[in-house]
């Protein structure tokens, strides 16, 4: 089988290898998602990434001991600490990620140590969704466990960055609070064109932080009205500016800020219903297909405004 390998910084290669024997085979992967972590792996791999390693955390395929199309929760939790305990896996002390932990979907057959097979999580893929589209599961889950966060539907909404993560943000809130006004701000000309969003209010009720730029997460604070909620869906730069947050001012216009990581197992599901119900386009936005061979080229050339998500197919 084949399988992408990244050995350091920039070093990435495809392989021909047998499956270890001392693994469980579990799938053969049909799609993989590249996602932002990865081409920021593969610049600079973080130091928790356990090299060599296969990238890659947006993965389907056909699950070999059922024979089901099923898509991947990208991680495996402890099932013991607290957090496991209130369901709340995705904050496992013990959280080890596909892509970075663990080999993950850049490969035609996805196996684990015999020891993790049982924590492994999958959610069957609606009939009527592709690989393509079933790959986009995890994005799409990520934002609705952002906004599930928010709990009286906001008057307005400002979504700082107009990437893919920006844009399902800008539709799945439009299918939740109908009536909201929605704004997306992206530095990007041509984002800011295809996103096609503004409302140019002063003040805003729900900011969703989908860039990294410190500069965004400011401008945003400032916008805040008061009682207002920040998602703090994307990680800042390594190399940002200051963080001009005003404690008082927080304080004083009950603001409330929201961390968000990752997704649970259920914001899959839903995820997946979403788009094989027709509420959630997703197609237009999958904007390169490419395979296992393509991958050291793409991770190795810089993105386009235009590229949102490019999914390989493994088969
Ligand atoms: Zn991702
Ligand atoms: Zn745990």
């Amino acid at each position: 089988m084949q399988k992408i390998v990244l050995s350091g910084p920039g070093q990435v290669k495809l392989i021909q290898t047998k499956t270890d024997s001392s693994l469980v085979p579990l799938l053969d992967i049909g799609a993989c998602g590249i996602c932002a972590t990865d081409r920021k792996g593969f610049l600079a791999p973080p130091p928790s990434m356990q090299l060599p390693l296969v990238p890659g955390h947006e993965f389907c395929g056909i699950h070999l001991p059922t024979g089901k199309r099923v898509v991947a929760w990208p991680a495996i939790s402890c099932g013991q600490c607290t957090h496991c305990h209130r369901g709340q896996t995705n904050l496992c002390a013990e959280l080890q990620l596909f892509g970075l932990h663990l080999d993950g979907g850049y490969q035609q057959q996805f196996s684990l140590p015999p020891s993790l097979v049982e924590r492994a999580v999958f959610m069957k893929i609606p009939t009527g969704l592709d690989w393509k589209q079933a790959s986009m599961a995890e994005p799409v889950a990520c934002v609705i466990h952002s906004l599930a966060m928010v709990e009286n539907p906001p008057e307005s909404i400002c979504i700082y960055g107009a990437g893919l993560m920006g844009r399902l943000a800008s539709r799945l809130a439009q299918y939740k609070w109908p009536h909201c006004l929605i704004e997306v701000l992206d530095s990007d000309p041509i984002r800011q064109e295809l996103a096609a969003k503004t409302h140019g209010r002063e003040h805003v009720d729900l900011v969703f932080m989908a860039c990294s730029s410190s500069t965004a997460v400011n401008d945003a604070l400032t916008r805040l009205s008061p009682g207002g909620h920040m998602l703090m869906f994307s990680g800042l730069a390594r190399d940002r500016n200051p963080l001009a947050i005003d404690y008082n001012r927080i304080h004083r216009r009950e603001q409330t800020l929201h961390g968000s990581y990752g997704c649970l197992p259920a914001d899959m599901t839903l995820a997946l219903d979403l788009m094989a119900g027709g509420n959630l386009m997703v197609d237009d936005l999958i904007s390169n297909v490419a395979n296992l061979e393509q991958v050291p080229d793409i991770l190795g050339n810089s993105r386009n405004p235009r590229e949102f998500k490019t999914v390989i197919i493994t088969q």
